[in-house]
């Protein structure tokens, strides 16, 4: 198998898996507990929060720990905005491009009274700043923005998003679920105010991940019952899941430079390969600011999904948008964000790498993308009318 989707999950590293194991087993106390045994499980989870504090140049009372991307996510605006809090029926300003996480929460709230403005991005996925500073309402209490994008893996201009939040006394929350551990991120330089992440993302195991949120921010707990993460989350922590975390989390830091390097390597390697070597193909995303393991095509004359099922039948994992609408075959909004026609859309697969990919798998992918792109297009009229006109 080569796999290549790396956007929708990651393997669990062996040692994460070997981190989090003896917690299942015989160090199983509940961190609520007042005798010993239930203190070493609080210990650790507390350990594990200043390792990501010191990720992010954080302080530790400002991490949260939740079941993973979508929770941070929903807690952040419902937290910030929703019924019962000090800014609901307030005004957000977010993207058209952002996870459903963040979208679908949108409508939620626009349902209980919440002013939404959706930004539209450039043909590259961009938010402009000057159009941010103009969606500002006396009103407007969050900002969220993504820091980087699920499918065609553009990196916003986070720093620049920071300053108008900072200058206009806004909050600023960040999904920062595809770029947390493959980009550097200093949430206090950055003028981030919440920053949501999955572990899942980086080699930590699923099910867990966790909320920034500054110091002096309170938003409405989102789970309420115990008194865990100090009255704010509620709910016994997967210690196993946390410490597992951490553990990623520590590996992620120590090769975070060297393997963005390598990745970016093989992603541009990947992309000249296409590019020069397949007609009638387009990169989705900027050029520049770009996740290091992006590969965002869209190949004209073709159904991305049928390719799909062609590569899995060759032991390739990659996928058509994000893994989250795989079984859903409208085009999805980000591509309709960016302009995409929608015949050219539908060619669309998305390819993102790892730091365990070789060379020679990206040339194995490249070679049978390329095949199979010839093979498919035999049954396009329109393909073959353009490249046989006298036919
Ligand atoms: N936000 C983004 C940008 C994502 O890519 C994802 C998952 O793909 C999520 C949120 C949801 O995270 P989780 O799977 O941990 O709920």
């Amino acid at each position: 198998m080569i796999y290549l989707d790396h956007g929708a999950t990651t393997a669990t590293d062996p040692r994460v898996v070997e981190a989090m194991l003896p917690w299942y087993e015989k160090k199983y106390g509940n961190p609520s507990g007042l005798y010993e045994f239930a203190s070493k499980s609080r210990e650790q989870v507390e350990s594990v929060r200043k390792i990501i504090a010191d990720s992010l140049g954080a302080d530790p009372e400002e991490i949260y720990f939740t079941s993973g991307g979508t929770e941070a996510d929903n807690w952040a605006l419902k937290g910030i905005a929703g019924q019962g809090n000090r800014f609901s029926g307030k005004h957000i300003i977010t993207s058209k491009i952002e996870h459903h996480a963040i979208l679908h929460t949108c409508d939620y709230l626009e349902r209980q009274g919440c002013g939404v403005t959706y930004l539209d991005v450039d043909e590259q996925g961009m938010i402009s700043p000057e159009q941010l500073e103009r969606a500002i309402r006396p009103e407007t209490a969050l900002i969220s923005i993504m820091f980087a994008n699920n499918e065609i893996g553009t990196v916003e201009p986070v720093y620049e998003i920071g300053q108008i939040a900072r200058k206009n006394h806004i909050l600023f929350h960040t999904d920062a679920v595809q770029a947390y551990l493959h980009l550097p991120i200093q949430v206090k330089e950055m003028g981030i105010d919440l920053l949501s992440a999955s572990s899942h993302k980086f080699c930590g195991p699923k099910g867990v991940g966790f909320l920034y949120i500054r110091d002096g921010i309170v938003p409405e707990p989102f789970m309420h019952g115990g008194a865990q993460e100090r009255r704010a989350r509620a709910g016994t922590e997967n210690v196993p899941g946390i410490i597992g975390m951490g553990k990623a989390v520590e590996l992620g830091m120590a090769s975070m430079g060297q393997e963005m390097a390598a990745v970016r390597e093989l992603r541009d390697y990947m992309i000249h390969r296409l590019q020069s070597e397949i007609p009638f193909i387009r990169l989705n995303g900027s050029a520049k600011r770009r996740l290091p393991g992006n590969v965002n095509v869209s190949l004209q004359f073709i159904e991305g999904a049928s390719m799909l099922v062609l590569l899995d039948t060759e032991g390739i994992c990659a996928s058509a948008g994000s893994a989250c609408t795989a079984s859903d075959h409208t085009v999805s909004h980000v591509l309709q964000a960016i302009g995409l026609p929608e015949e050219i859309a539908r060619g669309t697969l998305r390819f993102t790498l790892g730091a365990e990919n070789t060379k020679q798998e990206i040339d194995t992918v490249v070679d049978t993308v390329k095949l199979l792109t010839e093979n498919l297009r035999g049954f396009s009229e329109e393909y073959q009318q353009i490249i046989r006109p006298d036919a």
